[in-house]
């Protein structure tokens, strides 16, 4: 595949993760590349290739042949849209960094908006979704609790509707670069480095083509990961709920010895038994399994595996910046 390497610095990038959107490369570059020639010259579209199974990365190559601004680094299998995003901030090179969804959800035309506000000085532009009404009441309901979970007992607020498309200056990427965590929780990430913010309110479009890839299993473990990420209180509540238990316990056994004093032994105490072995055990068995979600967690962190693995890349993406790997 051709090299190509831009004359000079780039001025914006936008990074784009890509997991079997083979249908939606064209449309999505139809619209795309117009409004950064309005913006400038000096622009290079990354494409971050999840390790999709379809045409998608022999897509990119096409219209790479025709414009050598757009290029891709490819995966080696699927690591997630996360791992994707935190790979394509690695290798672009732009003094601002716009990250978009491929699916035409995030409309082009808001770069514009971004651009200007990022030229009054703000280090992080992000798109605010003025309504989520393509989505289920469930899925909203959920994603409503977890703001005003995470609002209350994270590290630091998420602005609601805040996705990950957004525009963020050079200064800014260098700050995510640095960050080393694994499990990336980039709307956690891109609130804790501060900086000066603004938001830009949006409506979200119908996905042009295919269907979403995120499944309930994905979104929830997504919000795990965010709240175990940014907060230590699912690990300290334990010990709270542990006294509260033990608490009760220590009151029913006062209530049971009381009891058999005053009318001698009662044979039938199968059911508080059972009741309070059972409940105890299931109390136990979940904090151990908090823990074990932040043991893991460690675990994680300290094997250092890189947090990617290239396999192809296709134009400017592969001279790009050195990336992990
Ligand atoms: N994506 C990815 N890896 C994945 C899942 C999704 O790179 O494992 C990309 C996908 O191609 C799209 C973006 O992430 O460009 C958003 O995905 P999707 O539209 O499925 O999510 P939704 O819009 O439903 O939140
Ligand atoms: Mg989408």
């Amino acid at each position: 595949m051709e090299l190509f390497r831009p004359a000079g610095p780039v001025g914006l990038s936008v990074v784009l993760p890509v997991y079997n959107e083979s249908a939606n490369i064209g449309p999505l570059l139809d619209r795309l590349l117009p409004v950064l020639e309005r913006i400038t010259e000096s622009y290079e579209v990354v494409f971050v290739d999840d390790g999709s199974a379809d045409a998608t990365l022999a897509a990119i190559a096409g219209h790479h042949a025709r414009e050598p601004r757009v290029g891709a680094v490819s995966f080696s299998r699927n690591f997630g849209k996360e791992i994707a995003i935190a790979a394509g901030l690695d290798h672009a090179r732009g003094d601002a960094v716009v990250i978009m969804d491929s699916d035409l959800q995030h409309p082009p035309e808001l770069i514009e908006t971004f651009v200007a506000h990022w030229r009054e000085g703000n280090v992080m532009v992000y798109a605010q979704r003025r309504d989520r009404d393509d989505e289920t009441a469930m899925r909203r309901g959920f994603a409503h609790l977890f703001y005003r979970l995470f609002a209350r007992f994270g590290e630091m607020p998420l602005p609601e509707g805040a996705g990950d498309f957004r525009l963020i200056d050079r200064k800014g990427v260098e700050v995510l670069r640095s960050l080393p965590e694994r499990a990336r929780f980039s709307k956690g990430l891109y609130s804790w480095i501060g900086f000066r913010s603004v938001g830009v309110p949006y409506t979200v479009e119908e996905r042009a083509h295919g269907s979403s890839k995120w499944s309930f299993r994905k979104l929830f473990r997504f919000a795990f990961d965010g709240m175990t990420s940014f907060s230590t209180v699912p690990l300290r509540v334990w010990t709270y709920v542990g006294g509260a238990v033990a608490t009760l316990a220590l009151a029913m056994a006062v209530y049971f010895i009381a009891e058999t004093l005053l009318r001698g032994p009662d044979v039938p105490g199968y059911a508080s038994l059972i009741v309070s072995v059972m409940f105890f055990s299931g109390v136990q068995l979940m904090s151990l399994g908090i823990i074990g979600e932040y043991i893991g967690r460690i675990f994680a962190e300290v094997k250092r595996r890189p947090l990617y693995v290239v396999a192809d890349r296709v134009g400017p993406a592969a001279l790009g910046r050195t990336g992990p790997v």
